[in-house]
């Protein structure tokens, strides 16, 4: 009898000095690992436009509010020759990708129009209309369709292929960037630097468009196209309007109607 209580009394302490022992090792050191997450290719868009061939039968950039383009794609070289000296602007390069903070804010449906518009219009103001020779009556608004997974968050301004493009606003170009969904694009800031007006699948830019360069409302900084995901046969500016936010990524932003700020009396 005493010696099995001496065994439990031993096997009761070596269980004790086991977990002793265990508790007090130091913790594991937590490896870092950087949890990149890139943004889900965007959607491609249902077809705004003339009936396509099966193959082609998409227009649509980058998903809005969006990583307007996955910070980790590698620009593509764009040629564009710098004929046109740029004032040194100090533009940082694009922070290391993080986790996209910004999540879709709710956009007031349609209905509330008035009120949308009165405050996107205190924060964007007027705008030129972007491509030559439309009208606001030709626009339609398809900021709300959802495309695939994602809303679209911008308009489609269907245009020949070739149409001028003018810039919307005073402000520089802040990028001028090559990626799979919005092929030829521009990010451009306004002059506070509070807003970014991004143009997609131009055909081309203007010669000698570059990064930092002042523009003025109406400079003609491109050309309808359909490069990146648009569909050949139905040219058009996919162009959409964000809010930039403190860091001033031009890749990441809140999602502004551009549609009603287009048709606005004041827009031509
Ligand atoms: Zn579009």
């Amino acid at each position: 009898m005493k010696s099995i209580f001496i065994f439990v009394i031993g096997a009761l302490s070596g269980v004790l000095g086991a977990y002793l022992l265990f508790s007090m090792r130091p913790p594991e050191p937590v490896a870092s690992v950087a949890i990149v997450t890139q943004p889900a290719p965007p959607p491609q868009e249902a077809v705004v436009a003339p009936p396509s061939p099966p193959s082609a039968g998409v227009i649509a950039p980058a998903a809005p509010p969006y990583e307007l383009v996955p910070p980790g794609a590698a620009p593509a070289p764009i040629p564009v020759p710098a004929l046109i000296p740029v004032p040194a602007v100090t533009a940082a390069p694009p922070a290391p990708p993080s986790p996209a903070a910004a999540s879709p804010q709710a956009v007031a449906p349609a209905a509330a129009a008035p009120t949308a518009v009165s405050v996107d219009k205190a924060r964007v103001g007027s705008l030129l209309m972007p491509v030559a020779g439309i009208n606001a009556r030709q626009l339609s608004d398809s900021f709300n369709q959802v495309r695939g997974a994602e809303r679209h968050e911008a308009i489609d301004i269907m245009a020949t292929r070739g149409t001028p493009v003018f810039a919307v606003d005073d402000g520089r170009i802040a990028k001028l960037f090559n990626s799979k969904p919005g092929g030829l694009t521009i990010y451009h800031f306004d002059t506070a630097e509070k807003i970014a007006y991004y143009y997609a699948h131009l055909d081309r830019y203007v010669a000698g468009l570059a990064d930092g360069q002042r523009v003025k409302r109406g400079d003609l900084i491109g050309y309808v196209g359909s490069t990146g995901n648009a569909n050949p046969t139905a040219p058009h500016l996919h162009f959409a309007i964000f809010e930039l936010g403190p860091e001033k990524r031009w890749w990441q932003g809140t999602a502004i109607n551009p549609y009603p700020l287009l048709i606005a009396p004041d827009s031509k």
